[in-house]
């Protein structure tokens, strides 16, 4: 279909996973600078209702609905501008399609890797939100950036608060990297409680407010396993120079230790317009959409070592890192499946831990696996996390 919108000179971004929490935040921020940013492709998963508004609200372009019917009832709510394509092969060559100069990768699960490995081929800058990405296709990805010239800009809150305090310092003054974590909605619970624990427990959060399996993730500290690996892949530092400390305000995102031992942190209220706004204007700094810190008033910043007992998922998570390989790819898929089993009270709170171990003792690791590889091994990870 012949595009009607009127192309103009700011920065051209593609929103991958529109509709979800990632994605309104995205919103709010492209909303906000509309003078600088312009939305030219969107996708969802299934929301039609969801994204028909969105391309209504921001005269989108070209928006894609990865596991969409092509029924009339889906198209018919969308401006008749918009090119509204289907499938997985649509996502792939949306950024291309849609002239992007900035993707941002904000689905669940692996479904952004090859659109993301296609973009950054191609030469476009990616702002990368989705850790699942990195944990299953880290040396892809990063290749790919390389041989594209494409920036990768970290979006997870934690990744973009190391990305800001490095800055231009050189790789070789970085010692090692300190994640914060909230600790979850059970970070307090007796341990012996743990066992007994409900979805809808699991999915209170203390300090942030997002999707479903990222708080379940929060709450097992599989979150920050996931993070440790992105980590590795984002800012290349083995396993040993990447801590993780417990951090209940959730205020500072991140820090990092320079070898001379000074250490600096990025500070803001939980919210991730901040991080998506430093992606998508990086490297210009302009007002931000959410009101930041107030240190006139008391504020107190703690920070405790995670407890190995409460979070057996995160010593999984750097055995898997470890081990390299294929490990990351099959913690990942198995920790998806195990998460789904709890949700629908298959499992208790504390076997989405044993499953994970479950599937990693059972699948053989070889190194430097091949895109073919790394899904099949995802595929035989979520096969055993399902029988367990
Ligand atoms: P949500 O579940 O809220 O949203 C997921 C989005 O991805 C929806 O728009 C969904 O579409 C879309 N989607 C899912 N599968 C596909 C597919 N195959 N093709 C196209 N679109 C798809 O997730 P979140 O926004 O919470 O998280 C997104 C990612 O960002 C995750 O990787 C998460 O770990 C990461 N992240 C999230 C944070 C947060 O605060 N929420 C913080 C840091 C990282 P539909 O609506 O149709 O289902």
């Amino acid at each position: 279909m012949r595009c009607l919108f009127v192309s103009t000179d700011k920065r051209r971004v593609v929103l991958l996973g529109a509709t979800g929490s990632i994605g309104s935040s995205a919103l709010k921020v492209l909303r906000m600078h509309a003078d600088k940013l312009t939305l030219v492709g969107v996708a969802a998963n299934r929301n039609a209702p969801a994204l028909a508004e969105i391309c209504q609200a921001f005269q989108v372009p070209h928006a894609v609905l990865s596991e969409g019917t092509e029924e009339k009832s889906a198209a018919k709510d969308f401006p008749v501008a918009t090119d509204l394509r289907y499938g997985p092969e649509a996502l792939r060559d949306l950024a291309l399609r849609a002239q992007a100069d900035c993707v941002l990768v904000a689905t669940t699960g692996t479904a952004g890797l090859l659109p993301a490995l296609t973009s950054l081929e191609a030469g476009i800058d990616l702002a990368l939100a989705n850790k699942e990405l990195l944990v299953l296709g880290g040396a892809h990805v990063v290749a790919a950036a390389k041989r594209g010239k494409a920036r990768l800009l970290p979006t997870d809150s934690e990744h973009n608060a190391l990305f800001q305090c490095i800055g231009a310092e050189p790789h070789r003054s970085v010692q090692r990297l300190i994640l914060t974590a909230s600790g979850g909605a059970f970070r307090d619970t007796p341990l012996a409680a743990l066992s007994t624990v409900t979805p809808e427990q699991a999915l209170q959060h203390p300090t942030w407010s997002m999707g479903a399996k990222i708080t379940i993730d929060s709450a097992t500290m599989a979150n920050k396993g996931l993070e440790l690996i992105e980590a590795h892949w984002l800012f290349d530092l083995p396993d040993e120079r990447l801590e993780v400390v417990i951090h209940p305000q959730s205020i500072v995102h991140s820090m990092v230790e320079f070898i001379d031992h000074s250490t600096l942190a990025q500070l803001s209220p939980p919210c991730m317009t901040f991080a998506i706004q430093n992606c998508l204007l990086y490297p210009d700094r302009h007002p931000g959409t959410t009101p930041g810190m107030d240190f006139t008033q008391k504020l107190a910043l703690e920070f405790r070592p995670p407890d190995p007992r409460r979070y057996p998922c995160l010593g999984l998570a750097r055995s898997a890192l470890q081990m390299g390989g294929v490990a990351p790819a099959v913690f990942n898929a198995a920790n998806e499946i195990a998460v789904e089993r709890f949700m629908r009270r298959e499992i208790p709170f504390t076997a989405i831990a044993n499953c994970i171990e479950h599937a990693l003792t059972r699948i053989p690791v070889f190194p430097t696996p091949s895109l073919e590889e790394l899904f099949a091994s995802d595929k035989e990870a979520r096969r055993i996390a399902r029988l367990y």
